[in-house]
């Protein structure tokens, strides 16, 4: 059903190039000259100028051909970390690696080739479909930046939608992540001589060591996370440090226990200046992202629990510990999940990506479109 001639050499082309964070407008052009070729009604929305980017998101839409069916979303993120310029990629026994000290890029080019040439075929075998949307973000790796500004109005008539852009084999459905809290938080002491005033002083450090013995820390309980990562305070053995800035971040899949756990490390924090009369502890709080969650009899776990069987994938549900544009879209847009697309060591010079697993990637997006009208039609 697909040609995977033509699906690897568009994973060739997209990787080649050149799209950091912020730069992604190569690959914006190529999406949309083959996009627009499809017959797609293509748009670049304003997400490069708000978060100050060259590149906005590119959103394509092909409408309904049929009554009745749900609109669709699928979306990859274009932009990828570094080291990423002039990827040369080699496919040997099958599986695509970067033939120099590059990334491959699979992460994310493997779901933007997979969405491209699925909805080639939609084109070529004219099934009927809902309406389409196909969205293609930027800086994902660095912020988020593409999915958090993504405006709920370019999906008008989108239901639910489909992030490729998780490892595990195609079949791996992920329908829940969490949301994240950063949290900083400065103390302020009083400097003073350590050796002459010491008793004039008061220290921050230790105001700041204080409250992290307080707080807990690593997997708080099957949905929560929490990590005191930074902390960086004084300035020489001879002064009492005047402050200590400590930086950690909560994470939940509910957001019921994230506030909490937000509470209780703010809490710890401020109960540091009830041990050292004099100090201040300065608290901010600032949530990354919200979680969420697709439940299993929603129509977009259906219809790839009926694609995947239709492929004969075996389906595996799980949820991820990370964030992505799902967690935005979610928010912004439409519910979403994601799907594994097999990459492999992504973000390393050591990335692979199986030639199997992205032309399956395809099949999935395909068998997805393509399922629309046995599980959601009348
Ligand atoms: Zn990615």
């Amino acid at each position: 059903m697909v040609n995977t001639e033509r699906l690897n050499h568009t994973f060739c082309d997209l990787v080649r190039i050149y799209a950091p964070s912020g730069k992604e407008g190569g690959v914006r052009d190529y999406l949309k000259r083959y996009l627009m070729r499809l017959g797609a009604r293509v748009t670049e929305d304003g997400a490069g100028a708000a978060t100050g980017g060259a590149c906005g998101n590119l959103i394509a839409v092909f409408p309904a051909n049929a009554e009745g069916l749900p609109g669709v979303a699928f979306t990859a993120h274009m932009d990828c970390v570094e080291k990423c310029e002039g990827i040369e990629p080699v496919l040997e026994d099958g599986v695509y690696r970067s033939k120099g000290d590059t990334i491959l890029g699979g992460d994310d080019k493997a779901g933007v080739a997979a969405i491209l040439e699925a909805l080639a075929v939609m084109k070529e075998t004219m099934i009927p479909h809902g309406k389409i949307l196909a969205a293609f973000t930027v800086q994902e790796e660095t912020s988020l930046g593409g999915s958090r500004h993504f405006e709920g109005k370019y999906a008008e008539g989108i239901d639910f939608g489909y992030v490729l852009d998780a490892d595990g084999a195609p079949g791996t459905l992920i329908n829940a992540g969490p949301g994240e809290y950063k949290i900083t938080c400065t103390m302020h002491g009083r400097a003073a001589h350590a050796g002459i005033a010491p008793e004039k002083g008061v220290n921050a450090v230790k105001m700041a060591a204080a409250a992290i013995a307080r707080i807990e820390s690593g997997r708080v309980d099957e949905e929560t996370t929490c990590n005191v990562g930074v902390i960086e305070g004084g300035l020489a053995t001879n002064i009492v440090p005047e402050t200590c800035v400590v930086r950690a971040e909560a994470r939940s899949r509910s957001r019921e226990k994230l506030e909490a756990v937000v509470a209780r490390m703010t809490e710890a924090f401020r109960s540091a200046e009830a041990d050292f009369p004099g100090g201040r502890a300065e608290v901010e709080t600032e949530l990354l992202y919200e979680g969420f969650h697709i439940d299993e009899d929603h129509p977009a776990m259906r219809l790839a629990r009926a694609a995947c069987a239709e492929k004969g994938f075996p389906v595996r549900v799980t949820s991820t510990g990370g964030g992505s544009d799902a967690n935005w879209f979610n928010r912004n847009a439409f519910p979403a999940m994601l799907l594994g697309v097999g990459m492999t060591d992504f973000h390393t010079s050591a990335e692979s990506l199986a030639e199997k697993d992205l032309i399956d990637s395809a099949e999935l997006v395909y068998a997805i479109i393509e399922a629309e009208s046995h599980v959601c039609g009348h």
